[in-house]
């Protein structure tokens, strides 16, 4: 009797587990990681590794990318996580071609749903504009600013071309421009 071969109590699974154990050891990792036998969703595991900010946003908190972008891999692909939540959140279709997920919020870690839309990238440039208007004020706080106080510094005494230094900073050439010609950041 003790060399009896015991099989995993879940589903489908076979799986041998050890003689006492009623499920194999992936199952019993599951069930004491988020209390189920079935796989943890993608969406389930995105929204765990993100934080509600009191604003409302929901910010993911893993890997971004150098715009901010959460990025997480999905089906063996690496791909920008807002973009998988709008997708998933919405049937699981493919968002169509040409199409961007696009932020009311202007923050690009933020995959809370209600503060994504689908746009193309006209719809994404408008909006830009239209809180370009809205918020003229400079410095930091200027919405499309990703720069630091100091990097803009940096950059106004910067004897580099403007286009080495809009990579360098990841920002654009036009940036870089109204910075040294002090049409932002006019306080430095
Ligand atoms: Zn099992
Ligand atoms: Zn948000």
């Amino acid at each position: 009797m003790s060399n009896e071969l015991k099989i995993c109590c879940a589903g489908m699974c076979s799986k041998p587990t050890k003689t006492r154990d009623k499920y194999c050891s992936m199952h019993r990792a599951r069930l004491s990681r988020h209390g189920r036998l079935d796989k943890e969703t993608y969406i389930e595991t995105i929204f765990k590794k993100s934080k509600l900010m009191p604003n409302g946003c929901i910010e993911w908190q893993g890997y971004k990318n150098k715009l901010g972008y959460g990025r997480r891999r999905f089906n063996g692909e690496k791909q920008l996580v807002h973009r998988m939540v709008y997708m998933l959140i919405h049937g699981g279709n493919p968002i169509p071609f040409g199409l961007l997920v696009c932020h009311t919020c202007d923050n690009p870690s933020c995959i809370n749903p209600a503060h994504l839309f689908l746009g193309t990238q006209a719809d994404n440039r408008q909006d830009c504009i239209n809180k370009n208007r809205q918020r003229a004020a400079s410095g930091e706080k200027h919405w499309a600013s990703k720069l630091t106080e100091v990097q803009a510094r940096r950059i106004k005494s910067s004897p580099l071309l403007s286009d080495i230094l809009a990579k360098t900073y990841g920002v654009t050439v036009e940036t870089v421009y109204n910075i040294k010609k002090g049409r932002t950041w006019k306080h430095l």
